[in-house]
């Protein structure tokens, strides 16, 4: 699997007339090797990992049939191995890479570096069914965690203990912790999308916006729901409808080919009839895999287009300073002729 991942690699860098790569984001090391520790990779004609003794063991056992240095500094061993061989053009991430690093390398490798557009962030766009499966496992396992804190929840505890609990539930079920910090945003704090869960206790007949997402072999899960601890009043209910309508309409519109500007505008104008559109700050979703946030984007700027085997969230929300917020997420795999929803943690409010 890695090794086809490495040929696609390879034959990006020959299109671009790139004679190495210099791999410094961990994501794409991790998903060019299985390697999951600290290191750089490069890659010629083979593939090097250049690592440092606390994770030489980590890198036999993850990454078997690929050459490793694991003796210092990881920048000098890329260097004496780019320099090895008389590379011209020699690509790194620029997104990735220092500019002391940069600096460092620059001199040492005598004006062959090549700044890249991140192509193996694109290539991880579009899962296998290795890491479909994975995403699917985290999902599953959020989902029945999620069931289970939500029955417990009562008003009078904090969004921090509540938090912990939800994480400690997943770790429980199987995963090996949370794809991200979980965020439980009671009351007024649900007005921020990425509320840290704070001291604040959570009232009665308050929104709770509840974002998390489980890891399971370095693959993320990610979806919200915003529940309600008590009954509805009109407001609440309102909005959250509407939310809950406008995630639909996106849905809806979920396949390959599909213009992710497009779904995301679809959310937007479905809040819109709502008179809420003034309220949904943030794109409409994003790409899920070895990291939660990762391509394609689905935005306002958006130039993607979604293609099957792309896993991505749809999280409209509504955000009302002082009063509260809404999302509610999912996480959905486009098909080859539609999109399943990998997501079922249940959506009632009350
Ligand atoms: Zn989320
Ligand atoms: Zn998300």
């Amino acid at each position: 699997m890695t090794s086809e991942r490495l040929t696609a690699v390879r034959q990006w860098m020959e299109a671009e007339g790139l004679d190495a790569m210099l791999v410094s984001a961990a994501p794409n090391v991790r998903w060019l090797t299985g390697f999951s520790g600290e290191g750089l990779l490069v890659i010629d004609s083979g593939a090097l990992i250049c690592t440092d003794s606390r994770y030489a063991l980590q890198a036999g056992e993850e990454a078997p049939g690929i050459e490793c240095v694991a003796d210092g500094n990881h920048l000098e061993q890329a260097i004496v191995r780019l320099q090895a061989a008389d590379h011209e053009r020699i690509g790194f991430e620029a997104g990735a890479v220092t500019y002391a690093n940069w600096q460092t390398l620059n001199e040492r490798l005598d004006g062959a570096l090549e700044p890249c557009p991140d192509r193996i962030k694109h290539l991880r766009a579009v899962k296998d069914e290795g890491e479909i499966e994975l995403i699917e496992r985290a999902a599953t396992i959020a989902d029945a965690a999620f069931t289970e804190w939500r029955e417990a929840l009562r008003p009078g505890i904090t969004e921090r203990e509540a938090a912990f609990e939800l994480q400690r539930l997943m770790v429980l079920g199987g995963a090996e912790g949370a794809s991200f910090e979980i965020i439980v945003a009671s009351g007024p704090n649900g007005a921020k999308p990425h509320a840290r869960p704070s001291e604040r206790v959570i009232g009665e007949s308050e929104l709770v916006v509840v974002d998390w997402g489980a890891v399971v072999e370095g693959y993320c899960s990610d979806c919200t729901r915003t529940v309600l601890t008590g009954a509805p009043d009109d407001r609440q209910r309102e909005v959250w409808e509407a939310v809950r309508e406008a995630q639909r309409a996106a849905l809806a519109e979920v396949r390959p080919g599909a213009d992710c500007r497009k779904i995301d505008q679809i959310a937007r104008d479905a809040l819109r009839e709502h008179d809420l559109a003034e309220y949904f700050g943030h794109g409409l979703g994003h790409g899920v895999g070895l990291q939660v946030h990762e391509l394609p984007r689905l935005s306002q700027s958006s130039e993607d287009t979604l293609e099957a085997g792309m896993v991505v969230t749809i999280e409209p929300g509504v955000y009302i300073e002082g009063w509260a917020g809404v999302r509610l997420e999912e996480l959905v795999l486009v098909t080859d002729d539609g999109s399943r929803v990998l997501t079922r943690a249940p959506y009632d409010l009350t």
